[in-house]
């Protein structure tokens, strides 16, 4: 006989765990099946490994910088020792978040499931078929390969967190944030490293002053940006794979890395058997319950192509649980989400870029520029940028942009106010914190341009 659950909650990242637990301590049974690692992409081979990656590279600037502050530095650099406390600190997590299923009364099956029907999944490695009230999918998403010639010789992310040696130069292709992370982090561990994109600047979508604030620190850490130019074949070469761009160079490389999108993980999971439709872009069509085409079908997170980050899969996997298993109907907010480039240097971001705000109405536009005071000791020629931009009449702040040392923490305080539609008055309420980059936030007095009706002035 099948066993029954209330939840049967397919992919133990980011969005499922948190719908598991939620769905468990409201006294749900709840099963979770994960085919990989418990975690997800968050925990095992995303953010979290990424940012630990972030802070191992960052030690060659601050090395340089600390020269100035009077430091001799004699500093080797150990892979494989980064990789090993990588990978203890991970097996950590995996356990804290096992554990944290395991609280409440989650069952957790380690195996591949698929959908059989509206209320049925099956385990494929044992053939058990589980009956259920509701199914969440929580598969996340995958790295997107070009089908080119040679492609299995690249990497994608999954594959650059555990490298066995670190290559003499890499190859990345791509223009979002996957790509530009993972440049600085290879750079400043001080691989000979090169970015290859189709557009024309990277970080398509982002504020144009972030754009290029950022291809301006990228280069000045060495790092070579080639633009409107695709890969076309890998080859190998000995022991470099040799690659032909879409405009006929040839150039060998150490390692080359995709990071050309990622795509939903829907394939293969029996959706059309239950009914459940796909957006055109390939993700589950949710409604703002993230309740499928089949009512008694949920979908949070990557797969339902929102907003790819974490904690937007973590809001919509709890307010999933809030709704089916507390009487508790709550819908996500999308449409202010702060978030980061944990490149070198640093974006963070939060609201309408300029461009965007220009389109709603009259706005106006504070922005500083200057040189971080950690660097003033030093050489180190890197600018900082914060932008404020609030609308012209009554001066709700629309959006906050920062690249620099600290942005990204910075602009988490900066979403709080603007959550609660702060106006440029209240952030000339708040009284500056010196000597620190943040103060500039609260200290702008008049616009440094302004839009009026489209037009910059
Ligand atoms: P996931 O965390 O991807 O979890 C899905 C799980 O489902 C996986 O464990 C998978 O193995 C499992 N699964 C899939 N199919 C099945 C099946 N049929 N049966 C059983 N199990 C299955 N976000 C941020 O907010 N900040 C960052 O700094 C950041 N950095 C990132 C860096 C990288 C390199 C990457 C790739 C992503 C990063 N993200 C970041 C995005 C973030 O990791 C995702 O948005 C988040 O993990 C999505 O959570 P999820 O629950 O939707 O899916």
């Amino acid at each position: 006989m099948s066993r029954t659950f209330d939840l049967v909650v397919i992919g133990a990242g980011s969005g499922g765990v948190r719908a598991a637990r939620m769905a468990a301590s409201y006294g749900a049974k709840t099963v979770i099946i994960e085919e990989y690692r418990v975690g997800g992409t968050c925990v095992i081979r995303g953010c979290v490994p990424k940012k630990l990656f972030v802070y191992a590279s960052r030690f060659s600037d601050l090395f340089d910088v600390a020269q100035s502050f009077g430091w001799q530095v004699d500093a080797r650099f150990d892979w494989p020792t980064l990789v090993a406390n990588k990978d203890k600190e991970i097996a950590r997590l995996e356990a804290a978040y096992t554990a944290g299923l395991e609280k409440p009364g989650v069952e957790i099956i380690h195996d591949r499931a698929v959908v059989t029907g509206p209320n049925s999944v099956r385990i494929v490695g044992t053939g058990e078929v589980l009956e259920a009230k509701h199914i969440l999918i929580a598969t996340g998403g995958h790295p997107k390969i070009p089908n080119i010639p040679g492609a299995e010789l690249g990497i994608s992310s999954n594959e650059a967190f555990d490298l066995k040696t670190l290559p003499h130069s890499i190859l990345i292709e791509g223009g979002g944030y996957i790509a530009v992370e993972f440049a600085t982090i290879f750079a400043g561990l001080g691989v000979h490293t090169t970015i290859i994109y189709r557009g024309d600047c990277l970080l398509r979508g982002f504020d144009e002053d972030m754009r290029h604030g950022l291809e301006a620190g990228l280069q000045t850490r060495g790092i070579k940006l080639i633009y409107q130019t695709t890969i076309a074949s890998l080859k190998q070469q000995g022991a470099d794979i040799s690659v032909t761009f879409s405009d006929g160079v040839v150039a060998p490389f150490g390692a080359v890395m995709f990071a050309t999108g990622r795509a939903p993980n829907v394939r293969g999971l029996g959706l059309e058997t239950a009914g459940v439709e796909l957006t055109h872009a390939g993700a589950i069509k949710v409604d703002k319950y993230s309740q499928t085409t089949t009512p008694s079908i949920y979908a949070v997170g990557d797969v339902t192509g929102r907003a790819a980050l974490t904690p937007v899969a973590i809001r919509e996997g709890w307010y999933f649980a809030e709704t089916v298993f507390n009487n508790n109907p709550l819908a996500v907010d999308h449409s202010l989400i702060p978030t980061a480039v944990f490149a070198e240097p640093e974006i963070g971001v939060v609201g309408l870029t300029e461009i965007e705000a220009a389109t709603h109405g009259n706005i106006d536009v504070y922005v500083a520029r200057f040189r971080p005071m950690i660097n003033t000791l030093s050489t180190k020629s890197d600018r900082m940028i914060l932008k404020l931009i609030t609308e012209a009449d009554e001066g709700k702040v629309l959006g906050c942009h920062i690249l620099g040392p600290g942005a990204a923490e910075m602009i988490q305080l900066v979403a709080l106010p603007m959550a609660m539609n702060a106006t440029k008055k209240d952030f000339d309420r708040t009284i500056a914190l010196h000597p620190s980059a943040a103060e500039e936030l609260v200290t702008f007095k008049a616009p440094t341009y302004r839009y009026r009706n489209g037009v910059k002035v």
